[in-house]
Formats: structure tokens, C-alpha cells, sequence
């Protein structure tokens, strides 16, 4: 999602861990893991001059702070020399509702002095709640009060974004996950399961209008999946949630990240052609 890579193959960032990385002089980085270094959709917003932020609730995405943090990203070439921090803010807070306010404070910040800005926010409570009591979707469940609660900090968020005139229709979301659940029940690691492999990919532009469908627009560069298909082969790929860095880039008027493959193109169309 970050680096418009897929895990595994020749132009992967081949990073599989699940839990707290190694420290970064331990190999610790998607560098070293990659074996040369793994541009983000970070690198290219922060040499852009825009400030960046990383705001999560598991210790494990501390790879990205020792991957792009402090001097550990790329050097910035494109003038100005923004430095090799490519993450301004990296914070770790699993409340959702606490989350969200870091996320409008860096928005607020950024907007005050002019700049644009890209963060990552990852909700981890419902994957916590999967993991502790199922992917139990009868009204009540943990994991359902878990969604609730996530939805509840995004929607607050949104309200926020239109309470200000310096962010109302200035902002964008690309929604989505990295995995869906309940095969096994607490888990996920069926990769046949159309339930852990399919995932929501939301963009919202900021401004009140007809939702469309991403693959109505999109008819040819992207093949709706099947409800339980997972490879196609031959056919354009489905929308992933790997499109969702250059995505992001593309709404802020910015390039591909080098060496991407996902969306490279940033042809995933997100809005209807204008009419006239
Ligand atoms: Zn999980």
C-alpha cells in the first residue's frame, strides 16, 4: 500500500513479517529486507515539500519510521532539499477516537502554514477484535462494536475535515484494508477465502456528490473479481489495495512512487470524465 509493490516476485518489497521488526542495524528495514532501497508513497510526498505523517496502533509499523525516518529515507531530489525524514510525524496510539485527533492536528498544522499533507492512519481494533473473539458479524459481537467504533472515528474525522474552512473539500481519503477474516474463525490465513481476500477501497474526495463504482469506472484496466475468484490470469488485474499509494499520490497532483508497480500508471480512475 505504501510502496506501490506487491509482496512477493521480482519488483516485490519481499517484506513478510508480522510482528516487530528487528532493530534497523538488524535489518530492521525494507531496504535490507529488499536488497536495494524501496521508495514510498513518503519519500515522494515529503521531497514535494509536503509534510508527511504516520499515525497508527501496532509497534510493529516502527519498520516505517526505521525505514524513511530520521536518516534513514532516500536522498530528496527535487529542489528544495526537504532531508532524508521522510516521515515528519510517526505515532503509535491503538484508540481510534485519539488517533483521529492526531490525524485533524497534523491536517490543521499543515493547512496553517500552506502545506499539503499525506498520512497514513491504520485503525487496528477490528483486526484485535477478529483476532480475540472471531469474525463474528451477529449485531453486538466484539468484532462488529470494534467496526462500529472505527467507523464512528472516521466519520468524526470527516465531520472535522468540514467543520474547517481551511480543510473542508481540501481533503481525501483512500479507504481500505489489508485483509478481510473469519477462515479460521480467528484468523485469517486461508488464502482461498474470499471473506480474508476481499476488502473494501473507498475514495472520497472531499465533497458531497453520487457514489459511483470504482469498476464502472474503470471497465478495462481493472476486472471485477468474482465472489470466489482470486486469480484471473490474463485478465486485468482487480482493484488492490496496493493501488492505494499511487492513488493518493495521483489526488495530490504527484508522481508515481519509483519503482512501483501497483497503479504506476495512476490510471485507476476515481471520478467520472467531466461532461462538458
Ligand atoms: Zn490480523
Amino acid at each position: 500500500m505504501l510502496t506501490g509493490r506487491q509482496v512477493a516476485g521480482a519488483n516485490g518489497h519481499q517484506w513478510t513479517g508480522n510482528v516487530d521488526p528487528p532493530a534497523r542495524a538488524q535489518g530492521g528495514t525494507l531496504h535490507a529486507k529488499g536488497g536495494a532501497y524501496m521508495s514510498s508513497m513518503f519519500d515522494v510526498a515529503h521531497d514535494h515539500g509536503l509534510r508527511t505523517g504516520v499515525v497508527c496502533g501496532k509497534w510493529k509499523f516502527v519498520l516505517l519510521e526505521q525505514s524513511y525516518g530520521e536518516d534513514a529515507g532516500g536522498p530528496d531530489t527535487v529542489t528544495p532539499d526537504d532531508g532524508r525524514d521522510k516521515i515528519d510525524l510517526f505515532l503509535c496510539d491503538p484508540e481510534p477516537q485519539s488517533q483521529l485527533e492526531h490525524v485533524v492536528t497534523l491536517l490543521e498544522r499543515s493547512a496553517a502554514e500552506r502545506r499539503r499533507s499525506l498520512v497514513f492512519w491504520h485503525i487496528p481494533s477490528p483486526d484485535f477484535a477478529g483476532h480475540a473473539k472471531g469474525w463474528d458479524l451477529t449485531a453486538g459481537s466484539a468484532y462488529r462494536e470494534a467496526v462500529v467504533k472505527a467507523d464512528r472515528a472516521i466519520a468524526t474525522f470527516l465531520q472535522r475535515c468540514d467543520a474547517d474552512p481551511a480543510l473542508k473539500g481540501s481533503v481525501a481519503v483512500v479507504l481500505t484494508a489489508d485483509h478481510g477474516g473469519g477462515v479460521p474463525f480467528i484468523s485469517h490465513v486461508d488464502p482461498e477465502a474470499p471473506v480474508n481476500f476481499t476488502i473494501p477501497f473507498v475514495v472520497w474526495l472531499g465533497k458531497d456528490g453520487a457514489a459511483e463504482d470504482l469498476y464502472t469506472l474503470n471497465p478495462t484496466s481493472r476486472s471485477r473479481p468474482g465472489p470466489s475468484e482470486r486469480f484471473m490470469p490474463g485478465a486485468a488485474p482487480p482493484i488492490r489495495n496496493a493501488d492505494a499509494g499511487n492513488t493518493a499520490l495521483g489526488l495530490l497532483g504527484l508522481p508515481a512512487i519509483p519503482g512501483s508497480s501497483a497503479n504506476a500508471a495512476q490510471d485507476l480512475a476515481v471520478r467520472a470524465p467531466a461532461s462538458n
